[in-house]
């Protein structure tokens, strides 16, 4: 398999085309952004971990039965996957309040929430990703009603799988950010799961490990992420 051109360069990964329509590579650059890309750093070393730490999980939820699109780690920050047809929304789910659901609902971080909840947001830098329902998605076209419903199944089933695998290296899964795709008709997780997408505590002292350490200049960005690594048993070596 040959790259032949670059598809697309997003504010931390490029993606590009190979000689197979069907597959794509992914390089997990060093770059980092937060607040839509107002603030922006390059942390050594983030490629190769995200790119790892990625491997790993997808190769875990493929495992327990989700669908993605992680095919095989192809160098130390490069991926491939197969070509999906992104659907331009995200899905998040949240266990523990914090981010953006604390400041719009006025709620303290770090509230137990009584049961998982769900949030769709439109993929659009321009518009800060705004928060969508269902009836956004399926009036604009955007996916359809059985593509909804598959979304939001498996980013539950994500969070089963995920909290446990989390919980039992003594990590608490607060809240994460899934993206979609349809691979020859069916829904199938795309994008990256790593701690820029996601927020991770220590369960007994509740430090933040994930991309909050670079949004709120905690210092020590990239060693959380290897600790969150070398506690899950993430080889990255
Ligand atoms: O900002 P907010 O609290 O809504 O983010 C919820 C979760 O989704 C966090 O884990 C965050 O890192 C992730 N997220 C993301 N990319 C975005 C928006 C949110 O990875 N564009």
């Amino acid at each position: 398999m040959q790259i032949t051109k670059e598809l697309y360069s997003g504010k931390a990964k490029s993606v590009y085309e190979t000689d197979d329509a069907d597959r794509l590579v992914l390089h997990f650059r060093d770059d980092t952004s937060a607040f839509d890309g107002e603030k922006k750093s390059s942390l050594a070393r983030k490629g190769e971990v995200n790119n790892k730490f990625n491997a790993f999980i997808m190769t875990k939820l493929e495992e327990a039965g989700i669908p993605t699109h992680f095919e095989k780690v192809l160098s130390d920050d490069q991926a491939v996957v197969k070509h999906l047809e992104m659907i331009p929304v995200e899905c998040v789910v949240r266990n523990i309040a914090a981010g953006s659901i604390c400041r719009r609902l006025g709620v303290k971080e770090g509230l137990d929430l009584d049961q998982p909840t769900f949030e769709f947001f439109l993929k659009n830098d321009e518009l800060h990703d705004p928060m969508i329902n269902d009836y956004h998605i399926r009036s604009f076209g955007w996916a359809s009603e059985q593509e909804v419903a598959a979304m939001k199944a498996l980013t539950f089933k994500v969070n089963t799988v995920l909290k446990k695998l989390f919980l039992d290296a003594g990590i608490l899964l607060v809240d994460y950010k899934l993206e979609f795709g349809r691979f020859h008709g069916q829904v199938v997780l795309g994008d990256e799961f790593s701690p820029d997408g996601c927020r991770l505590w220590d369960a007994e002292t509740r430090e933040k490990l994930d991309k909050d350490r670079f949004r709120q200049d905690l210092g020590n960005v990239i060693e959380a992420y290897e600790e969150v690594a070398r506690r899950l048993g993430v080889d990255l070596s």
